[in-house]
């Protein structure tokens, strides 16, 4: 928590900019633009610096995408990072007090995004688990399913218009609208609504589900946007953010990516819609707060308690790890192994299930 910052957004001057904007913009091309929304904006209070009853964490994992959910003590997760990410995320849910999860979204069948919920299915009870397909080739996919099935629950295809309660939240399956084979385009686009402030989620959704969107006559609006695909030039089109008109856009990419994530052409049409821009690349984990009117943003650079002190008996992971894997070899032991790695490479892991869901393998010398 120490490298928190919290920063007030005002989003009142931003709201009447993007009006008059928009409606310069009708009165020159004589279009009616009705993207703008007509709640009036929201009204701006002072920061209390308390959490908020609805929090959006994109939590940091690199090159994908993992979002946890929060709404009066409700949770829901919305992929969970590569299988290397399984353990963070994991313990970035524990410190959050998840002790279970309403709903758990596969937003699409890609490794960075399914690859961690093994870990997280492992670990955490859920009400249900979303995914727009119920069978994939991969392991991490096929794990997902493995450890959704260990709990007694069966993988389930929400379909468009799908409502669902997340405390007073309310979340809305909004695409894909028709069926594709490119995978990223089958991502589930997700609107959540709490009060008058709204949030998009769209995995990795590309131009051409974008584009049926926008023509199903969903609403898009938003005032937070997950920027589709880690801000790559094949999402985030022009037709596309103009439907959702966001305030905020957050992009989850991982450092010196090997895509060049995100590219500048999705940087300047951000730019050019006066959206602000959260990156997890440059800032971290990024939490989004919301009192049904204004927004706080805060951002982290999380790390596990037991990497910043493995050695530290108080700390509730290191108390209760059962395992402990090496980063580097990706086994894992009993912490009475003569073969334990340096301290600065352990990872803990607090059953079994979890190592392996993390995609560590057991000692042969100490686990039988
Ligand atoms: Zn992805
Ligand atoms: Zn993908």
């Amino acid at each position: 928590m120490e490298n928190r910052k919290e920063e007030k957004i005002t989003l009142l001057p931003r709201r009447l900019f993007l009006r008059l904007a928009a409606l310069a913009l009708a009165a020159v091309l004589a279009l009616g633009l009705t993207a703008c929304d007509s709640n009036g904006g929201h009204i701006v209070k002072p920061s209390t610096g308390a959490s908020q009853p609805f929090e959006m964490h994109f939590i940091d994992v690199g090159q994908a995408l993992s979002v946890l959910v929060e709404c009066d003590g409700q949770f829901m997760l919305y992929d969970g990072g590569n299988v290397d990410d399984g353990s963070l995320v994991v313990s970035y849910l524990q410190k959050q007090g998840v002790e279970q999860l309403q709903y758990v979204f596969c937003s699409h069948a890609h490794e960075d995004h399914v690859g961690g919920l093994a870990a997280v299915m492992a670990k955490f009870p859920a009400g249900h688990a979303y995914s727009p397909v119920t069978e994939s080739s991969t392991k991490c996919f096929n794990d997902f399913v493995k450890y959704t099935r260990q709990q007694g629950l069966q993988l389930e295809v929400p379909s468009v218009g799908t409502v669902w309660p997340l405390g007073n939240a309310t979340v809305t399956m909004l695409g894909p609208v028709t069926q594709y084979s490119e995978t990223n385009n089958t991502s589930l686009v997700l609107r959540i609504d709490y009060g008058n402030t709204s949030f998009l989620l769209t995995g990795d959704m590309e131009n051409t589900a974008e584009t049926d969107l926008v023509n199903s006559g969903a609403n898009l609006k938003a005032d937070v946007l997950q920027v589709g695909h880690h801000g790559s030039s094949t999402s985030t089109g022009y037709l596309f953010l103009n439907a959702v008109l966001p305030e905020m856009g957050v992009i989850s990419c991982g450092t010196g990516n090997k895509y060049g994530h995100p590219h500048e052409e999705t940087l300047s049409i951000l730019r050019d819609a006066k959206v602000d821009v959260y990156r997890t690349d440059l800032q971290g984990t990024i939490t989004i707060g919301s009192d049904g009117q204004n927004f706080t943003v805060g951002t982290e650079h999380f790390v596990p308690d037991s990497q910043l002190n493995p050695t530290d008996p108080s700390s509730s992971s290191t108390a209760q790890q059962a395992y402990i894997g090496n980063v580097n070899s990706k086994k894992f032991h009993l912490p009475t192994c003569a073969n334990l790695p340096a301290e600065k490479n352990q990872v803990p892991f607090s059953s079994y299930d979890e190592a392996i869901a993390a995609g560590y393998t057991p000692c042969a010398s100490c686990i039988k």
